[in-house]
C-alpha cells in the first residue's frame, strides 16, 4: 500500500485534531512515508469553513496545489483529496468547478480515509464521501498521529454544538454537541502524560457545554434526576489534576453563558489547571448580543470577568469580539471600547462581522458598510495592543513559569499554542520543560526574559 502522501492542515486545532486522525489511520494502513506536498502520490487538503476568509483560503490552497501539478512540481499522478469542514457542507457545489480535486471528504469519513486513498490510487473512488449531518466523535482509541511538538497536545473533550450564534454556521457543519466519557478522556490524558506531554489543551467548540448534552438526555428520561451530577469541564478538570506528572492542562473555547460558581472554584482550586481561560465574548451591549443571540448580557459578561479576577488570583483573560454586526451603531461600538478599556483583557482579537451565508445575521437587515466595520475593527485592535503593551510592561521585573518550545522561545500560562505570543527565554534552556524565567523587557504581546537573544528585526 505504501505510497507518499502529504497533508496541509488549515484552521483550528480542532481541524488538526481531524488532520491527526488522517495521518494516523494512513499510516497504520500502511501509507507512507509522510512527505512534503510536492514529493507526495497523496495530497490531503483538511479545510476550515467558519468564516469567508478561511473558505477563500482553503480554495487557494487548492487551487494552488492543482497548478503545482500541472506545472510538475509535483507527480503527474497526484491525488488531491479535500477534508473537513468545507467538503462536508460545500462538495457539492464545488465538485462541479474544483476539477483539480479528485475527491471531497466530509469530516465523518476521517476513520475511511484509507480504503478512500486507496481507491483513489485504484481509479475508483467516487468525487464525494459526505453525509448530510456530522456525527462523528473520534474517542481513546481513535488512531492518531500527533502533528503538534511532542511536549504540548489537544484533546477534543466533545464535537458539535447546540448553540445558535446568529453570526455562526458551525453547528451546521459539525452537527449537535456530544461529549466524551469523562474516563475516556482520562484515559486519553494519562497516556500523554506517560508519553512526556506537559501541556494538555482541552478543546470543543464549547468546552463549558462539556457533559451537559448527557444531562438533557438523562433528565429527559427522567426528570427528576439531579442534573448537577453528571459529568462537567468540572468533574473533568478535577480528575485530570489529579493524573501524577508534573503538566499543565488548558482549557479553550468557553462560551460565557455556561460558566458556573462551582467551575470558578475548580480553576481557582486545580493547580495544573493554568489561570487562562479562552472565553470568547463578542460584544458587551445588550442589544448586540441579543441579536448575536449569545445567552448572555452585558451585566452577566461583566460580573463573570469581575468573578473570575477576583477569586482566580493570576488569571489572564483571552477574548473574541466581533465589530460591525448588522445594526451596530457608534453607540454600541463605544460601549464595547469602553468595556474593553476597563477590562483590561491579557489577550483579545478583534474581527470585522463576516457574513455568513447560510447564517441568521447575513440575512439580518441595516448590515454595515464594509469600511465602517474595517474602521471599528482596527480602532479596537489599537486599542487592545496598547492594552497589551501596558500589560507587557508590568510583568517587567516578574519571574514566571514557562513551558519551551523550541531553543529561545517559551510560552507562559497566558500563552496557548498557536494563539498568543510567545517569550524570548535563554536558548539554553531545555525544549519541552518547564523554567522559571524573569522578565526584563517587553514588546506588546512578546516578553523578553534574561539570557535571550535580541530579536532581529531586519
Ligand atoms: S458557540 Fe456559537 S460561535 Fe461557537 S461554534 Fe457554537 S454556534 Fe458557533
Amino acid at each position: 500500500m505504501s505510497s507518499p502522501f502529504a497533508l496541509i492542515s488549515l484552521g483550528c486545532s480542532k481541524n488538526l485534531v481531524d488532520s491527526e486522525i488522517i495521518v494516523g489511520h494512513m499510516l497504520a494502513a500502511g501509507f507512507g512515508p509522510k512527505v512534503e506536498p510536492e514529493a507526495a502520490e497523496l495530497l490531503f487538503i483538511n479545510t476550515c469553513a467558519f468564516i469567508d476568509p478561511a473558505k477563500q483560503e482553503a480554495i487557494d490552497t487548492i487551487i494552488a496545489a492543482g497548478r503545482a501539478r500541472d506545472a510538475g512540481d509535483s507527480p503527474a499522478s497526484q491525488k488531491i483529496i479535500v477534508a473537513g469542514c468545507l467538503s462536508q457542507r460545500y462538495a457539492k457545489d464545488l465538485v462541479g468547478i474544483l476539477p483539480e480535486v479528485d475527491v471531497f471528504m466530509g469530516i465523518d469519513r476521517a476513520l475511511d480515509v484509507a480504503t478512500i486513498a486507496q481507491a483513489c490510487l485504484d481509479g475508483t473512488a467516487e468525487r464525494i464521501y459526505t453525509t448530510d449531518v456530522s456525527t462523528y466523535m473520534p474517542d481513546f482509541s481513535t488512531t492518531r498521529f500527533r502533528l503538534t511538538h511532542k511536549h504540548f497536545a489537544y484533546i477534543k473533550v466533545a464535537e458539535g454544538c447546540n448553540h445558535a450564534c446568529a453570526y455562526c454556521v458551525i453547528p451546521r457543519i459539525r452537527g449537535r454537541h456530544r461529549s466524551r466519557s469523562q474516563r475516556n478522556i482520562i484515559k486519553e490524558a494519562r497516556m500523554m502524560v506517560e508519553q512526556g506531554v506537559k501541556e494538555i489543551n482541552l478543546i470543543a467548540q464549547d468546552t463549558t457545554y462539556y457533559g451537559m448534552d448527557k444531562w438533557e438526555t438523562r433528565a429527559k428520561k427522567d426528570s427528576g434526576v439531579d442534573s448537577s451530577r453528571g459529568e462537567s469541564l468540572s468533574t473533568l478538570l478535577r480528575e485530570l489534576n489529579e493524573i501524577e506528572g508534573e503538566f499543565w492542562i488548558r482549557v479553550l473555547y468557553t462560551h460565557p453563558a455556561h460558566w458556573s460558581d462551582e467551575l470558578i472554584d475548580t480553576f481557582a482550586q486545580c493547580d495544573k489547571v493554568v489561570k487562562y481561560v479562552d472565553l470568547p465574548l463578542q460584544h458587551i451591549s445588550d442589544d448586540i448580543l441579543s441579536s448575536m443571540r449569545r445567552m448572555t448580557d452585558g451585566a452577566y459578561i461583566r460580573k463573570l470577568v469581575t468573578d473570575l479576577r477576583e477569586r482566580v488570583p493570576g488569571m489572564g483573560l483571552r477574548t473574541t469580539f466581533i465589530s460591525g454586526l448588522p445594526a451596530e451603531t457608534e453607540e454600541h461600538h463605544a460601549e464595547l471600547r469602553d468595556f474593553m478599556e476597563e477590562a483590561r483583557f491579557e489577550r483579545a482579537g478583534v474581527f470585522p462581522f463576516s457574513k455568513e451565508e447560510g447564517s441568521l445575521a447575513a440575512k439580518m437587515g441595516n448590515q454595515i458598510h464594509h469600511a465602517t466595520k474595517k474602521r471599528r475593527a482596527n480602532e479596537l485592535t489599537m486599542l487592545q495592543s496598547n492594552i497589551a503593551d501596558e500589560i507587557g510592561q508590568e510583568m517587567v521585573g516578574q519571574t514566571i513559569r514557562v513551558l519551551v518550545d523550541e531553543p529561545g522561545l517559551a510560552r507562559g500560562m497566558w500563552d496557548a499554542p498557536d494563539v498568543d505570543g510567545s517569550i524570548h527565554v535563554d536558548p539554553i534552556l531545555p525544549v519541552g520543560e518547564f523554567a522559571d524565567v524573569t522578565i526584563v523587557d517587553s514588546i506588546a504581546y512578546e516578553l523578553f526574559a534574561e539570557g535571550a537573544q535580541e530579536p532581529d528585526f531586519s
